[in-house]
């Protein structure tokens, strides 16, 4: 006699999808990436108390004016964007620091598409991003890449993308070598540890490229990448990064 599952005869609708969300959990607790709290149903990445650490910016306008500011002060009239985004103001030592190691060092991929989600809804809901074409992820090197396995530019990217509804062109930029970390570099370092940096190989002529990182600190890897896409033929370059640090 084969024994019996104790399955309703009639189950609800959907209850293998809700039978596989509860194994999920309890196989990998959803947990808050920044205090290790679990997570309630409405929380997604972090949970409240430490999302409520985050200094997001109250109007994507002051953002994306900090970033002008931020830009031109290194770069002057050398560079220009057509229009920039940021969602947080980045704060050495804060929770939102944590997170966005945690997601760039500790595996924790997931947390790039929450943050891509919420940078999405900041672009969409500026009601600018209609002339956008296509979004591209800031690449990795290759070698870098086997070593994380993942681009956290790219995992930002991508829920980007998928919210404007535009193609994600994540191979069009190519690192030429292996640079330096930026971090603890001067800004003259900085431009010459990534002076032809990047190399497009995709065709993006005519098109307006909106660009996407996790962090700007001085913009040198945003201006070094923008360069890359123009040569290659790209029309107008836009910017967007979670976060905005600014200098010391
Ligand atoms: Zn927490």
């Amino acid at each position: 006699m084969v024994p019996q599952l104790s399955v309703s005869a009639n189950p609800e609708p959907g209850w293998k999808e809700a039978m596989f969300d509860q194994l999920l959990h309890l196989l990998l607790p959803n947990v808050c990436a920044v205090c290790s709290r679990l997570l309630m149903e409405d929380e997604s990445g972090f949970c409240k108390s430490c999302r409520a650490e985050f200094d997001p910016f109250a109007l994507s306008t002051e953002g994306e004016g900090m970033l002008r500011s931020t830009i031109a002060a290194r770069f002057g009239s050398s560079f220009s964007f057509e229009r920039g985004w940021c969602r947080y103001l980045f704060h050495k030592k804060s929770p939102l620091q944590s997170a966005l190691h945690s997601m760039k060092y500790g595996g924790l991929f997931s947390l790039g598409r929450v943050f891509g989600r919420e940078l999405g809804e900041l672009v969409a809901a500026s009601g600018s991003a209609e002339g956008i074409d296509c979004v591209v992820p800031v690449p990795l090197h290759p070698l870098k890449k086997i070593e994380r396995t993942y681009n956290q530019s790219e995992v930002i990217a991508r829920p980007l993308a998928e919210q404007l509804e535009r193609p994600i062109l994540a191979r069009v930029l190519r690192r030429n070598h292996f640079t330096r970390s930026q971090t603890g570099l001067s800004a003259v370092e900085r431009r010459a540890n990534l002076e032809g940096a990047f190399k497009a190989e995709g065709d993006v002529r005519g098109m307006h490229v909106l660009l996407v990182d996790d962090v700007v600190t001085t913009g040198s890897t945003m201006a070094a990448a923008s360069g890359a896409l123009l040569e290659a033929g790209a029309a107008r370059i836009s910017l967007a990064s979670v976060a905005l640090a600014l200098k010391e």
